[in-house]
């Protein structure tokens, strides 16, 4: 396992930057905030650390990108940042979530509550599920892992005709794995920055797609014809899970990172760090380091406590923005499905201790 590991002085420039105008504008931060950003060139912070590489196949070796500095973002015409007429992200569940609708309902309201914390100052709003056929894609047959799989890029013609008008961007999801064209195997997601509009998938990170036991390969010799959606109909939805409910979670903040013009992070462990398969993922953060909480909250505008204090809100379940609706349907629906958080406990944990960084009184002004 080897380290990336940064001077000092790259990672303060890295995070301030040398442009005057920009160090002043890191100047009139809080103190708080910037005690807690400042721990991106601290050596020894319990906070931020470097990025470990642990083999040939992860993504910083294996796809050498330019690294982006806080200036670089800030200085790129072409990055999207809200308007005040923009500041929605919709999210479109694509099929179902999960195995029943009430399961399918709860998962992509956990997800909506997570990114309204994570991108504290916007609002997350749902577009009413659509089935598959809605979006009239091609699908396939995966010939090797025999799953069902969608084209991506049809899917994200379809979200751009959707966008609404207040919309900064559009992000569909679904449990039905994708490919972005014939000759791949498979993609975990596809975006066009530019639109503003993503789609991801979140059918690899069940806990047994890779296994022997996946059930969702369809038989053969079904032939699937291009205009017969009912291959849909039950298909296999992984099951709901803490893990699950945290990868979902991380890949829609990392995408939507990207639809602000946020780039690969080479300075940090970081959520926006690149990865090229599901183990690296797993091990990147939930967290943005300083380099790139600077970036997001220079796009939103937002209060680092605030935006803190809403995820562990969101974490200790307490988040919910719409009063809980009695279900009125059916028995099979009427199921009380309590937000798996158990995996997000460490990164809870975490942000507490951000949280007293962001507090802590000056000696100066601490009342005797
Ligand atoms: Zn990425
Ligand atoms: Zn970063």
């Amino acid at each position: 396992m080897q380290t990336v590991r940064h001077s000092e002085q790259t990672l303060k420039t890295a995070l301030i930057s040398k442009n005057p105008a920009l160090v002043s504008q890191y100047e009139k931060l809080d103190a708080g905030e910037r005690r807690l950003m400042n721990q991106a060139f601290q050596p020894n912070s319990d906070l931020f650390g470097p990025i470990t590489v642990h083999s040939r196949s992860d993504w910083i070796t294996s796809h050498p990108e330019d690294p982006q500095d806080f200036e670089q973002f800030f200085s790129d015409p072409y990055r999207k940042t809200p308007s005040p007429e923009k500041r929605s992200i919709y999210i479109q569940c694509i099929g179902s979530l999960g195995n029943t609708r009430a399961i399918s309902e709860e998962y992509i309201k956990w997800l909506q509550g997570y990114c309204e914390a994570f991108f504290y100052g916007l609002t997350v709003k749902l577009l009413a599920p659509v089935p598959v056929s809605a979006t009239r894609c091609s699908f396939r047959v995966n010939d090797s892992t025999q799953n069902l799989q969608i084209h991506a890029g049809h899917i994200l013609k379809f979200l751009k005709k959707k966008k609404p008008g207040d919309a900064f961007c559009i992000v569909g999801v679904t449990m039905i794995d994708l490919y972005p064209r014939d000759s791949w195997n498979f993609v975990f997601g596809q975006a066009s920055l530019t639109d503003g509009v993503g789609i991801f998938s979140f059918a690899r990170y069940g806990s047994d797609f890779y296994s022997s036991r996946y059930e969702g390969r369809v038989k053969k010799p079904q032939k699937v014809s291009s205009s017969d959606y009912s291959v849909f109909d039950n298909y296999y939805i992984p099951e709901v899970t803490s893990v699950l409910l945290l990868r979902s979670c991380k890949t829609l903040t990392h995408e939507i990172g990207h639809i602000f013009g946020l780039r690969h992070c080479q300075w940090l462990a970081c959520l926006m760090q690149g990865s090229n398969h599901l183990e690296e993922a797993d091990r990147r953060p939930l967290n943005l380091c300083p380099i790139c909480l600077r970036k997001l909250q220079c796009a939103i505008g937002f209060n680092i406590v605030e935006r803190y204090k809403a995820l562990v809100r969101w974490i200790d379940g307490a988040s919910a923005d719409t009063p809980r609706v009695t279900p009125k349907h059916s028995r099979e629906d009427d199921v009380n499905l309590p937000k798996p958080v158990e995996a997000f406990k460490e990164w809870k944990e975490w942000i507490i201790k951000c949280l007293a960084v962001l507090r802590k009184e000056e000696p100066s002004n601490r009342s005797n």
